[in-house]
């Protein structure tokens, strides 16, 4: 083995180790914490955040790196370990050009400002929350700044960070085809009229529904042997390496699909970081490619396969038995159409498959503007709930069903969002393409998950952080990101 190599790999052994530890902290805090717990252990997490930072950022890391990546050393390395040095000279990149005392001041200004958002969002007070976002918003146009390449545009900069190879020039093509065809296939949905799932809102007790849920998280593919489900305020997928991915979910027991649905979309999240191969995995490269290749394995599952009738036929009386009375006299058919309930509303983690990505598209055109500087902070509501108007044909009554309702911005995440809206896009190329391969409702119908999953991890999951979003999906269905296959799933599911 490379002689540097072997060196830099026991700072890549150390900060795996250390990242595992602090992901646990995180995991218990969001999950079995005591409440008192977290005055101490946020003092523990930041002195290992900061062992973290230093083992991983440091002029030995630097050296070398920067070392490996001549042609003479690049020679002698595989391509596992090619894929990792590449990968950390670009992180280390990207945050070496801050000076220190300034990435300091933003870790300070942002675990702030999730207060600060969440109590603005508690009253209804963006006036409360501007100034803080409006900082944030100066330094990340600063970094930004600093990063920038001669002509780069700095929102350029930030999505890059989401999803490599992804620009405005491609997003707004994108967001461009979700326009014209969406806005008006949802103004005919609308008309339509209404569907009823009132049976939605009935009383499914807890225990039961979590005996339901982890059924179906392992009918999905979950392995229980290296995973675990837990409850949390908000589901969220945390993974420490592949032998060891944990998700949540919350049960509401007046709201049968908010706990369904979330396992199945978590479940999707974690069948990706299991896929991971024991070659990569606790390595920089050891995990899913991009926000949106994650996001494109969690709607999969969710929607694509999830809100099928073909999935749920055959486990349709298994969930009647678990809520005899609750489901009594709801049949498959009334039970399909409510899942797949189109209604436009103004929160974007409640909206359903065809409004979804409108709410991503006001995201991204006022995160457009901001660092176009083409908006003023404090005019951000107003432009929010003008395009609100515009493509749901609603204008949120407040801030806190409007522009407060998110958390992304408090902690400095722009660019963030779209990755959202790309991971249904390519889930959709992905089905497309799959459903020529193998018939997936069939295989569905026979509750047959294995060939699917076996497909996407193959293809997907075991390359870890090897290969980008557009080179998996040109090796896998021969064409780059391409935003009709997903325009055409909604127009037909839709159009119906
Ligand atoms: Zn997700």
């Amino acid at each position: 083995m490379n002689a540097y190599y072997e060196e830099l790999k026991t700072y890549i052994e150390k900060s795996a180790a250390l990242g595992t530890a602090l992901s646990m902290l995180h995991w218990d805090n969001e999950t079995l914490a005591p409440e008192e717990a977290i005055k101490n252990t946020s003092g523990v997490l930041g002195i290992l955040s900061g062992e973290y930072y230093h083992t991983a950022v440091n002029d030995k890391v630097m050296e070398l790196l920067e070392k490996l990546s001549q042609p003479k050393e690049q020679e002698t390395l595989d391509w596992k370990e090619k894929a990792i040095v590449k990968n950390m000279a670009k992180d280390i990149e990207k945050i070496k050009v801050i000076p220190a005392e300034e990435y300091m001041e933003f870790e300070a200004l942002t675990s702030e400002a999730a207060a600060i958002w969440a109590k603005a969002k508690q009253n209804d007070d963006y006036a409360s929350y501007m100034p803080t976002l409006d900082r944030i918003i100066e330094i990340q146009k600063k970094f930004a700044g600093y990063r920038a390449k001669e002509g780069q545009k700095l929102y350029d900069i930030l999505l890059d960070d989401y999803e490599e190879g992804f620009t405005t020039k491609e997003l707004d093509e994108f967001f461009g085809r979700i326009r014209e065809a969406v806005v008006p296939l949802l103004a005919k949905v609308r008309e339509k009229g209404e569907v009823d799932k009132s049976y939605n809102e009935r009383f499914f007790a807890s225990d039961k529904q979590a005996e339901f849920g982890k059924f179906l998280a392992e009918y999905v593919g979950f392995d229980f042997k290296r995973g675990v489900l837990a409850e949390s305020e908000h589901p969220f997928t945390m993974e420490f390496h592949n032998h060891d991915v944990r998700i949540t979910t919350h049960y509401y027991e007046n709201n049968l699909e908010s706990s369904i649905f979330s396992i199945i979309h978590e479940a999707g999240h974690a069948l990706y970081e299991m896929g991971v191969s024991d070659e990569l995995t606790l390595t920089p490269v050891g995990s899913g490619t991009s926000m949106g290749m994650h996001e494109s394995q969690s709607r999969f599952y969710e929607n694509m396969l999830g809100r099928s009738k073909a999935f749920w036929t055959p486990i349709w009386d298994k969930l009647k038995d678990t809520f005899p009375e609750s489901l009594c006299d709801v049949s498959l058919d009334q039970f399909i159409a409510g899942i797949n309930k189109a209604e436009p509303g103004f929160i974007r983690t409640e909206s359903d498959e065809l409004t979804y990505s409108l709410h991503i598209m006001v995201r991204y055109e006022i995160e457009r503007m901001i660092f176009n500087n083409e908006i003023e902070t404090k005019d951000l509501p107003k432009v929010w709930n003008e395009k609100y108007q515009e493509y749901l044909g609603m204008t949120p009554p407040n801030d806190r069903l409007g522009i407060l309702q998110d958390l992304h911005w408090s902690g400095g995440s722009f660019g963030y969002f779209p990755s959202y809206a790309l991971g249904n896009a390519v889930a959709a190329q992905l089905y497309h393409y799959m459903n020529q391969k193998m018939p997936i409702e069939k295989l569905l119908l026979e509750s047959d998950l294995s060939s699917i999953r076996e497909f996407l991890k193959e293809n997907i999951h075991k390359w870890g952080k090897t290969k980008t979003t557009n080179e998996m999906l040109m090796e896998i269905t021969g064409e780059p990101l391409n935003a009709e296959y997903y325009i055409t799933y909604l127009t037909e599911k839709y159009g119906k």
